[in-house]
C-alpha cells in the first residue's frame, strides 16, 4: 500500500454518519483507513455535532454533494452500501415534526433527487429510505435530524455484517461524492429557482 510520506489524517467526527460497531473494509487498492468513534458528547448544535460543522468544511473535506438552501446532502461515514447518503436540514433540529415547511420540502426534494443521481451513477436494484427518530429507534446522533438514502443491489447483503461485523464497501467515499457531486442537476433537488 502506497501511503503519502504525510497522509493528513481527518477526524472522524469532521464528518457525517452515526457509528454502528461494525466494521467497514474498504476495498479499492488505494485503502485509506478512518479511525475512531465519532458520537457527539450531547445534544447541542454547534461543532459537538458533525452535521451542524459539515456545511461549514468545503464540499471535499465535509463530503458534501449538494447544498440547497435550508438543507444539504452528504456522504455518510458509516455507510451500509456504497453511495448512502445523509439529508440534514442546516438547523439543529432532532424531530420531523421540528421542521418547517421549507425543510420538509427541500429534505423531501434532495432525496428524490439523490435516488435519480445515484441510479444514473451506481445502478442499484433499489433504496432503503428513512429517519431513525430517537436512540430507541436507531438514531446515532438523535438531537439533528437526517434522512438516509441507501442504495440496495441484490446480493449486497452478503456474509459479511453476519460472521464478520464488517461491510465490504468497492468505493471510497471521496470519489463517490465527486461522481455523484458531478451527476447532480444543476437545479433539481433545490427550491432554489435559479
Ligand atoms: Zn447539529
Amino acid at each position: 500500500m502506497n501511503l503519502p510520506d504525510d497522509p493528513q489524517v481527518e477526524p472522524a467526527g469532521a464528518f457525517a454518519g452515526t457509528p454502528d460497531g461494525l466494521d467497514r473494509l474498504w476495498t479499492p487498492h488505494r485503502m485509506v483507513y478512518i479511525g475512531g468513534q465519532d458520537k457527539p458528547a450531547d445534544d447541542a448544535p454547534g461543532d459537538g455535532c458533525p452535521f451542524c460543522r459539515i456545511p461549514t468544511l468545503d464540499d471535499e473535506q465535509g463530503l458534501v454533494v449538494r447544498r440547497g438552501d435550508v438543507a444539504f446532502v452528504v456522504m455518510n461515514l458509516y455507510p451500509y452500501n456504497s453511495g448512502h447518503l445523509l439529508v440534514c436540514p442546516y438547523r439543529h433540529v432532532a424531530d420531523y415534526t421540528d421542521l418547517t415547511d421549507d425543510e420538509v420540502a427541500e429534505v423531501a426534494a434532495l432525496t428524490r433527487t439523490a435516488m435519480r443521481v445515484v441510479r444514473d451513477v451506481m445502478a442499484p436494484d433499489g433504496f432503503n429510505l428513512g429517519m431513525n427518530q430517537g436512540q430507541v429507534a436507531g438514531a446515532g446522533i438523535q438531537a439533528h435530524l437526517h434522512q438516509h438514502v441507501v442504495p440496495r443491489w441484490g446480493g449486497d447483503a452478503n456474509f459479511l455484517p453476519i460472521v464478520a461485523r464488517t461491510r465490504a464497501l468497492p468505493a471510497l467515499l471521496g470519489d463517490t461524492r465527486a461522481a455523484l457531486a458531478a451527476a447532480w442537476p444543476a437545479t433539481e433537488g433545490t427550491t432554489d429557482p435559479c
